[in-house]
């Protein structure tokens, strides 16, 4: 007689036979050795100046969405029944910060489902190994940015060279993609210039008000130092403008991004804190962003094409 299975049984037995296994994950990119390093790491200039490490206590930014990063550089957590969304990694020397910080909000970093980046530049993408290490997640991220990513270091601009733990890259979206888990759609917005890959986040949130709101994650279009003329690489002052034009009217009413000064995180949550529940909703704020990114863009240039280096 043979032995009574029950259907999920049978299902590992069939898997066995045909030499696949559930229980393995994805090989890491980087070893232990590599992000326990790298988390150990003294900070450098960089990041001192920029508080890329310097606490910041996590709290409920707007709906599901909370605040999981640093004073200076921002990682999001977007917390489903089923699953989480983490969006960007911060430093490697961050990590534990954004694992502590997700258990204080009451949350476990082991239910993560998806690991975002807004872009491939060490302050949002340096901890993103060690972070798909804790969490065991579904790394997403654009075609363009992808290569970085997996490589650990860019190839351009002033942080080129300053190395992070390579992160493997399970998902490739593109602009328009939609990521869904426990009734929340992420939207994909590709924003390049800052990186060729550069992208932003899109997705509707409720209010403390009960209204519905529509929140985006920007990926920065600032120029932060990187050479215009010539360009870093091919296409990038069109790539500027494009997202320059591509963000412009979008109407998102909840404005976030990668680096605190961007969305004036402090004085916005100072104002929540004091009892303004709906602090983060400032329908002018992404549109001001993105006309004041454009100045300081063709401004530069303008610079840079005149000679200036
Ligand atoms: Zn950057």
């Amino acid at each position: 007689m043979l032995p009574r299975m029950k259907p999920a049984a049978i299902v590992l037995a069939s898997l066995a036979l045909l030499g696949c296994t559930t229980a393995a994950s994805p090989q890491r990119l980087a070893s232990d050795a590599v992000i326990d390093a790298a988390e150990r790491a003294p900070l450098d200039g960089y990041a001192t100046s920029g508080r890329w490490n310097a606490p910041f206590a996590p709290f409920n930014v707007i709906g599901n969405i909370y605040y999981v990063g640093t004073e200076g550089v921002s990682s999001f957590l977007i917390a489903t029944p089923h699953g989480h969304f983490l969006l960007d990694g911060a430093i490697a020397q961050t990590v534990p910060q954004i694992v502590a910080n997700i258990s204080a909000l009451g949350f476990d970093v082991g239910d993560v489902k998806y690991l975002l980046n807004s872009h491939a530049h060490i302050d949002h993408a340096g901890g993103l190994a060690g972070l798909q290490r804790a969490s065991g997640a579904a790394m997403v991220a654009s075609a363009a940015d992808r290569a970085t990513l997996e490589a650990g270091a860019i190839t351009y601009g002033p942080s080129a060279g300053m190395a992070f733990p390579p992160i493997r890259v399970d998902r490739v979206v593109g602009d328009g993609d939609v990521l869904t888990l426990g009734g929340v759609a992420l939207v994909a917005h590709m924003t390049p210039g800052h990186t060729a890959g550069c992208t932003s986040w899109r997705m509707a949130v409720t209010g403390a008000d009960g209204a519905r709101h529509s929140a985006f994650f920007h990926c920065s279009s600032s120029v932060a130092g990187q050479s215009l003329a010539p360009e870093a690489y091919p296409g990038m002052v069109a790539a500027y403008r494009e997202t320059f034009a591509r963000v412009r009217g979008l109407g998102a009413d909840v404005f976030l991004a990668n680096h605190g000064d961007f969305f004036d995180l402090e004085a916005k949550r100072a104002r929540q804190v004091a009892g303004d529940a709906n602090a983060f909703v400032d329908p002018d704020a992404l549109e001001r962003f993105n006309g004041e990114m454009e100045q300081a863009f063709e401004t530069e240039l303008a610079r840079q094409q005149a000679g200036g280096r």
